[in-house]
């Protein structure tokens, strides 16, 4: 038989997915030896409600998907996308160990910026007891182990893991803004992913005012 299912879950906006993302995931799984990652683009993100310019949930996931085709270890999940009340994670995590199983082996993979500010999330104490976090290094951010320390005690050292790899300076803030000022975003997302945001018109233009 063999052994327990190893799962990394890739949660985010993905407006639009990047090689920033596609990078430390395939990192985290070489690293980490993940059987799988599950990209789970999420619908109503509770912290960032008051963005006028996010794309459409269809687009960020037919993005996300194109982004993830080329590796046999990715895939994309809907799960967040269809439900009606902000994605928190800890809901997610519930739904996955149905699907997966009670034991299956699940970390968050996370930019140590977003891990920093794992104490304002839902739940997050439960979350971390329920499965493990993975933080990449971002420009800008350094994973902050002694304030997560603060927070969580000793839950944090050994639920939390950092992924030692260079860090890579992209962000969809950054690519949404070029593409609004008409420069370049060949290489910092697939070709696929260029193709679809020019094909659509995407991020050209502020839609509605806040
Ligand atoms: P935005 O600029 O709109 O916030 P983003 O580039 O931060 O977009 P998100 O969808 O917010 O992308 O991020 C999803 C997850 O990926 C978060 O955990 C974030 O920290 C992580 N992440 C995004 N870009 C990088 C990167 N270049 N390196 C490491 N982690 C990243
Ligand atoms: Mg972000």
């Amino acid at each position: 038989m063999q052994g327990k299912l190893r799962l990394g879950i890739m949660g985010g906006t993905f407006d639009p997915i990047h090689m920033g993302h596609l990078i430390m995931a395939e990192a985290v799984r070489d690293e980490f030896g993940l059987d799988r990652v599950l990209f789970i683009p999420a619908a109503h993100p509770p912290h960032k409600k008051g963005r006028w310019d996010l794309a459409d949930a269809g687009h960020r996931y037919r993005m996300t998907e194109l982004a993830v085709r080329s590796n046999p270890c990715f895939e994309v999940s809907d799960m967040e996308l269809h439900r009606r009340e902000p994605s928190y994670s800890v809901v997610t995590i519930e739904l996955l160990r149905e699907t997966y199983g009670s034991d299956a082996e699940i970390y968050f993979i996370t930019g140590a910026d977003a891990i920093n500010e794992l104490f304002t999330w839902y739940h997050a104490q439960e979350l971390l007891e329920k499965c493990s976090f993975i933080a990449a290094n971002r420009q800008g951010s350094e994973l902050d182990m002694e304030a997560l320390r603060g927070h969580f005690g000793e839950l944090a050292d050994k639920r939390i893991h950092r992924l030692v790899a260079p860090a890579v300076e992209i962000s969809s803030t950054d690519i949404r803004q070029r593409i609004r000022c008409g420069r370049s975003i060949k290489y910092r997302v697939p070709a696929a992913v260029e193709e679809y945001i020019a094909k659509e018109g995407l991020y050209r233009e502020p839609m509605d005012e806040p």
